[in-house]
């Protein structure tokens, strides 16, 4: 039997889209010939890109509202150092709000294009609440936030309104919830986290932000070069382009994201109570700035670990160890988990209780 998969990336992918992924490395669409081995520039995968970018903003309801969609390579690793290298300007400035990890990598490249005005953090209490008090200044080219903080568990419910572009990086929330998505300017995620296999980046971008900061950009780096390409700049990595697709099509059979959104709320508040309620669990965030993808908890008795780690692993649950610099456990419940999963979980958490 498959395992229950709570890992926080690469992660669960529905097993419909794995069964066509699968059949599609050996065979795709009856030609003969694995998508794998086939031109990029064929017809058959050029429709397949076209049909991923499509989805995305059908999905994110941004059709006809001036955005390009790419799939990219280099990760949302590689977003942090492009958001600076296109939309800051020559002297210019950016704000970031430091709310984990991966901001403050993203704060880290962004320091080596210009200024950045850091214009908030929750370091100081380990990354476990979301900053609400702060301002982002005037004459600031964007502010960048990352909408859910994968390691940490928590999540931004509300984003800040400004006069500046607003950038974020969703890698780990995208299509979870309804947003509304054309108060972004820029959107970054690595597929693996929500989407897809690794190995390809969304990055959906207003068109009309592009081609202002006075810096030449190398190609690869440019957004421009690659929407003026469709996406096909260079070799694009045609199975996780391919395996992302068809998980944009699987989400869309399921209704989208207002579907999906109550789906995973189920899943949350099943999980969070259960951590609420047993006195041997005890959340890690913020109550109010809690994940509904990656809910993060410690046992209140350490020394009860290793029975709690057998338990669950006897259970067929992968998964579930916090990361390193938190500690105890993280449940990631992106969209393709199923509820079924998570009462496993809680149903090992009561019995451990019992
Ligand atoms: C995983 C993750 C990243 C890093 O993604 P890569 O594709 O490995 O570069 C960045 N931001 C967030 C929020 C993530 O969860």
């Amino acid at each position: 039997m498959k395992k229950h998969n709570f890992s926080a990336g690469p992660c669960i992918l529905p097993q419909e889209v794995l069964k066509k992924a699968a059949a599609a490395v050996l065979n795709f669409n009856n030609d003969d010939l694995s998508l794998i081995e086939i031109s990029h520039r064929s017809k058959a995968f050029v429709h397949v890109m076209e049909t991923a970018r499509s989805l995305v903003l059908e999905l994110l309801d941004l059709e006809g509202k001036g955005y390009s969609v790419l799939f990219l390579q280099g990760g949302a690793s590689l977003e942090f150092l492009m958001t600076p290298y296109n939309l800051l300007k020559v002297n210019g400035k950016a704000a970031y709000l430091d709310t984990g990890t991966w901001s403050a990598k993203s704060i880290k490249e962004a320091k080596m294009m210009g200024t950045v005005d850091v214009v908030a953090s929750s370091k100081d209490k380990n990354y476990s609440y979301i900053p609400k008090d702060f301002e982002i200044p005037g004459d600031t080219d964007y502010f960048h936030c990352t909408s859910n903080n994968t390691i940490f568990g928590t999540q931004i419910k509300e984003f800040p309104k400004t006069d500046s572009l607003l950038v974020c990086d969703m890698s780990s929330d995208i299509f979870s919830r309804q947003l509304d998505f054309s108060q972004f300017d820029l959107i970054y995620a690595g597929a693996q986290k929500n989407m897809g296999p690794a190995g390809t980046t969304l990055v959906v971008v207003k068109d009309e932000i592009l081609g202002k900061t006075g810096r030449t950009i190398p190609s690869m780096l440019d957004y421009q070069v690659h929407i003026g390409k469709d996406s096909m700049f260079n070799t694009p990595s045609v199975f996780a382009v391919y395996v992302s697709m068809l998980t944009l099509q699987w989400l869309k059979d399921l209704g989208g994201i207002a579907e999906i959104e109550k789906i995973n709320e189920a899943k949350a508040e099943l999980l969070y109570n259960e951590i609420d309620s047993n006195p041997l669990f005890e959340g890690v965030a913020a109550t109010e700035d809690r994940s509904y993808m990656n809910a993060t908890f410690t046992l209140t008795d350490d020394t009860l670990k290793d029975k709690f780690d057998a338990a669950w692993q006897a259970a067929g649950i992968n998964g579930l160890n916090g990361h390193r610099s938190v500690g105890g456990y993280r449940a990631s419940m992106y969209n393709a988990m199923p509820l079924e999963s998570v009462q496993v979980l809680v149903d090992v958490m009561q019995n451990f209780n019992k």
